[in-house]
Parts: structure tokens; C-alpha cells; sequence
């Protein structure tokens, strides 16, 4: 595994790759990994003959007022913990080769990135469009990897790269939780452990509503209201969103039919804000009375 920060000879060593016939995966992390990445890594690893993994807290996707400078760091654990796995390149770039001039060009969706998260963070769905970009013309990878945890931001990346004919799979990895169904982030560390011990409030009412949508109920109203009421009998969570959406588009759903629909639920606990969403889809007449189809 080789460590680059500089992008010209990461360009150089995938270069040689490329002209060998061989296949490219990307994952793209603001490090402080965790097993969620990790899923990530090794599906990328069995579907790629090469593998690179990207560190980069990117400063254009924090607003003003964020946790740009509390997000948690720690590269040397980083490194130890990918050396256990089949990874080729680590890209760690410093700001400074990111953003070495001030920028006029940039990627943003209009309106999927200004809907839901990005109503609460405005211009984040901009910075990450723009970063996703430039690591994607650095490393120019056949397929790149995603968690369905960050449910708006895989739609939008997969969005962007159809729009603007990339050609490059995106490839959504489901998320990884912690054995109380709380989803793995590395914002998690930063919980009191008061507040750790309930965010898995998330989760179970988002199985909730993923249950109340298999039951056959149409209205959106009904399956939020039976999320919401589980969330807001917790003192500690600070609901933000929640929302249904078509799970494919995340267009507004007024009636409940056979597409999936996704539940997505934000909410601080102290100064944190997790994120959780679920994939929810009514169950076929015949798996409801126990048919056989
Ligand atoms: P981040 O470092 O938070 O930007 O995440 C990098 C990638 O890992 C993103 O595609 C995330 O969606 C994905 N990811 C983060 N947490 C999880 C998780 N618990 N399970 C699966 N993927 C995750």
C-alpha cells in the first residue's frame, strides 16, 4: 500500500495500471475509519484488480457555522487500519493541493442538492459534488463506492456522474450499524455517552416506519407521524428532518404505491448530528397473506 498527498504522481502510478488493462475502484472518505469504510474497501477490492482509497475532510462541504474543525482525524490509525486490507493507494491530499488557487468552477445539482440535507446545510451538496469530481478526474476509476447511510449524497453522485457522462459505476454499499442497530459514523466518538446510549432511537423508529410501509399503509403522513412519535419521546434526540421520498429520484411522495420509497431522519444529539435513513417498500399482496408467488 503507497501513501500519496501529491496528485501528479498518484496520476503516474494509475496511469501504468490503466495502460495494463487493469480496473480502478475508489472510495472516497474524510478518514477516521470505521467499519462502514471498510465495507466499502473490500467491495471495491473484490470488483477491482486495483484499489484507492481517498482521505480528505474537504473543507467546501463544512458551512461557516459546522464541525469542520471537530471532525475527527487520526491518519496514522487510518493507514494501520487499511494495511489489513487489500488496498493498493492511499490519496491523502493536504488543503493546499486540493485547493491550491481559489475556485471558479463548480458542480452543483439543481434542485436534488438543495432539498433536505441541503436546505439545513446550504452549499454542502455543492462542496461534495466538487470534490467528488476533481477525485474522480484525478483518479479516473472504473467504479467508485458509496454508503447508502449518506442516502442524498449517492443520489446525487449518481445523479451527476449520469448527467455529465461520466463513465464511471457507482456503486451503493448498504450501511453498516453497531449490534443496537445504531449506524456507524465517525461522528459517533464525539456522543457523550448518554446521548450514545439512545441515538439508536434512530434506527428503531426507523424500523418503525419500514414496517408500517410493508403493512400496506399509503399515506406518507402516517408512516412520519409513527417515526416521529418514537424520536420525539426521547429527550435527547433534537429532531432536524424527516422526510419520505421516492427512493430512486427523492421527489416528494403523495400516496404511497409500488416504487420504494426511503425514510431519512436527521437529529442532534449535544452538538452531533447523525444521520440514518431506510429503504422502505410494501409487501406484495401475496407476501402479506403468506402466498406463495
Ligand atoms: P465519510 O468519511 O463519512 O465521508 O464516508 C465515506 C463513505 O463511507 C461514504 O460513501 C459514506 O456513505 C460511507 N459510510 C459512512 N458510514 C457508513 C456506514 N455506517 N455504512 C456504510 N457506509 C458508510
Amino acid at each position: 500500500m503507497q501513501l500519496f498527498e501529491r496528485i501528479a504522481p498518484l496520476r503516474a502510478a494509475l496511469k501504468a495500471h490503466r495502460l495494463a488493462g487493469e480496473t480502478i475502484g475508489v472510495v472516497p472518505t474524510m478518514g477516521y475509519l470505521h467499519a462502514g469504510h471498510l465495507k466499502l474497501v473490500e467491495r471495491a477490492a473484490a470488483e477491482n484488480d486495483r484499489v484507492v482509497v481517498t482521505i480528505f475532510v474537504n473543507p467546501t462541504q463544512f458551512g461557516p457555522n459546522e464541525d469542520l474543525d471537530a471532525y475527527p482525524r487520526d491518519i496514522e490509525s487510518d493507514l494501520a487500519r487499511l494495511a489489513d486490507f487489500p488496498v493498493d493507494y492511499v490519496f491523502a491530499p493536504p488543503v493546499d493541493e486540493m485547493y491550491g488557487r481559489p475556485m471558479q468552477a463548480f458542480v452543483d445539482l439543481k434542485p436534488l442538492g438543495d432539498i433536505l440535507i441541503g436546505e439545513l446545510r446550504p452549499g454542502h451538496f455543492r462542496g461534495v459534488a466538487t470534490v467528488v469530481t476533481k477525485l474522480f478526474n484525478i483518479v479516473q476509476p472504473d467504479r467508485a463506492y458509496f454508503g447508502e447511510k449518506d442516502y442524498q449524497q449517492l443520489t446525487i453522485i449518481r445523479r451527476m456522474v449520469a448527467d455529465l457522462e461520466m463513465p464511471i459505476e457507482i456503486v451503493a454499499v448498504p450501511t453498516v450499524r453497531e449490534t443496537d442497530g445504531l449506524a456507524l459514523s465517525s461522528r459517533n466518538v464525539r456522543l457523550s455517552s448518554e446521548d450514545r446510549a439512545v441515538a439508536t432511537v434512530l434506527a428503531s423508529a426507523l424500523d418503525e416506519g419500514e414496517k408500517v410501509v410493508a403493512g400496506g399503509e399509503r399515506d406518507p403522513a402516517t408512516v412520519l407521524s409513527a417515526v416521529r412519535v418514537i424520536i420525539e419521546a426521547e429527550p435527547r434526540a433534537d429532531l432536524q428532518s424527516l422526510d419520505l421520498r421516492d427512493a430512486a429520484t427523492l421527489d416528494a411522495v403523495d400516496r404511497i404505491g409500488d416504487r420504494p420509497v426511503v425514510l431519512l431522519v436527521t437529529a442532534r444529539f449535544g452538538e452531533v448530528l447523525l444521520i440514518d435513513q431506510r429503504v422502505a417498500a410494501r409487501k406484495s399482496r401475496s407476501a402479506q397473506t403468506g402466498e406463495c408467488a
